[in-house]
């Protein structure tokens, strides 16, 4: 079992609103809000409420909220600026651990997308 909440995780401070950060989707499971440091024109992050460090811990108990978060992503990159398939589109990225580029131990999925060219890729 994950903890629920790592107090030392700036992520956690983000959901426990202890750090504030530029919102633009929230249910119970997950949130979503703007990167501080956007790579693209759109960059958003989705975080999982419940602490997971990486996808190295994901089990299968956690399917069902990866999926959803996989399957709310499109209409999240279109509402926040993304422009249509296909000749806009979007890039989802989970950085995991020093090698994958993961800085932030809170799983997060990067929603990257707008005209090119982009910061990084
Ligand atoms: P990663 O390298 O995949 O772990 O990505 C971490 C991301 O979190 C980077 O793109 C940072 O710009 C972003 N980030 C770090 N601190 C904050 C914050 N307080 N609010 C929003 N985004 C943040
Ligand atoms: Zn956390």
């Amino acid at each position: 079992m994950n903890l629920m909440h790592d107090p030392n995780c700036i992520f956690c401070k983000i959901i426990a609103g202890d750090i504030p950060s530029s919102k633009v989707y929230e249910d119970e499971d997950m949130l979503v809000f703007k990167d501080i440091h956007p790579s693209a024109p759109v960059h958003l992050l989705m975080v999982p409420k419940r602490h997971i460090p990486s996808m190295t811990q994901v089990t299968a108990e956690d399917a069902p909220l990866l999926g959803r978060m996989m399957a709310k992503a499109p209409e999240l990159a279109q509402a926040n600026g993304c422009n249509p398939y296909p000749d806009g589109g979007f890039r989802l990225m989970v950085n995991t651990g020093e090698e994958g580029g993961q800085e932030v131990h809170h799983l997060h999925i990067h929603i990257l997308g707008g005209a090119r060219p982009w910061r990084k890729g």
